[in-house]
């Protein structure tokens, strides 16, 4: 038996980087994944990676800047899978690193919509389902940068300190339930992310997403009690 096997995993985030790393996990430890981003070809790599460990996937792309697709997520897993076991909401976008006073009208709308609205109708729409299962588990990406705010992330940081508002105010909801909430910070990771983030960076000096994704899987198995905390991944070994 593998700890999650016969469950269900909703992966945003899931066609490159830690999402995607992440999925693999979750599948290699059982669980069936719906695997969701804009790029089919990345997805399908993912389902492919998945496989390659014994796992199955659903693949759902879209874009979540479209609410109503969003809002179409609880329902549709409620009816094909009757709960939701695991969330882990790896979307995000950098945007653009930039002074405030230079922030762009188009690039504030990406980073509201993708950092932030975006995550408050996912909890909206995956709360039903994940209430509905057993021990359910949900698990948010965050970055430092949230709680340190510093010159030229403030269009990243304000979305990624919402969206740790919002998450912990939700597992303090939630806090009755089995239900249990809580923030993944991987730290500096090898992804497109932080290639555009910091484009001289040497790469191979950083972790890969493979490294941060048991750290971030385990936050999503039955065992973990932890509620509301941000919780710095640790290396895998
Ligand atoms: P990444 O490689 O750039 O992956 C970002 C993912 O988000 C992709 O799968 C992308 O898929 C998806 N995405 C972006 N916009 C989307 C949209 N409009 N609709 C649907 N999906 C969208 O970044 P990453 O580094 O793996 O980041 C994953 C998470 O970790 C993010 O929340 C990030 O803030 C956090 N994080 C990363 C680092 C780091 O150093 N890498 C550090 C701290 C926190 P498509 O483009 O295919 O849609």
């Amino acid at each position: 038996m593998r700890p999650l096997d016969g469950s269900v995993a909703l992966v945003t985030g899931a066609s490159r980087g830690i999402g995607a790393a992440v999925a693999v996990e979750l599948a290699r430890l059982g669980a069936h994944c719906v695997i969701t981003a804009r790029t089919q070809g990345g997805l399908e790599e993912t389902d492919d990676a998945i496989r390659a460990v014994g796992g199955t996937a659903t693949l759902l792309p879209f874009d979540l800047e479209k609410d109503a697709e969003i809002d179409k997520l609880g329902p549709s897993i409620v009816q094909r899978f009757g709960r939701l076991d695991v969330l882990v909401h790896a979307a995000g976008v950098l945007a653009k690193l930039t002074p405030v006073a230079h922030i762009m009208p188009n690039d504030w709308k990406e980073a509201v919509g993708v950092n932030l609205t975006a995550c408050w109708r996912l909890i909206r729409t995956c709360d039903p389902p994940l209430r509905a299962a057993p021990a359910g588990r949900a698990v948010l990406l965050t970055d430092s940068v949230a709680a340190a705010p510093g010159a030229f992330w403030g269009l990243y940081g304000f979305g990624k300190a919402g969206q740790q508002h919002l998450a912990q105010s939700w597992a303090a909801e939630v806090a009755h339930t089995p239900l249990r909430v809580n923030l993944a910070d991987p730290g500096p990771v090898a992804t497109n992310l932080r290639a555009n983030a910091m484009p001289g960076e040497d790469a191979a000096l950083l972790r890969r997403p493979a490294d941060v994704a048991p750290g971030i899987a385990a936050l999503c198995l039955a065992g973990e009690t932890r509620q509301g905390q941000v919780v710095r991944v640790a290396l895998a070994h």
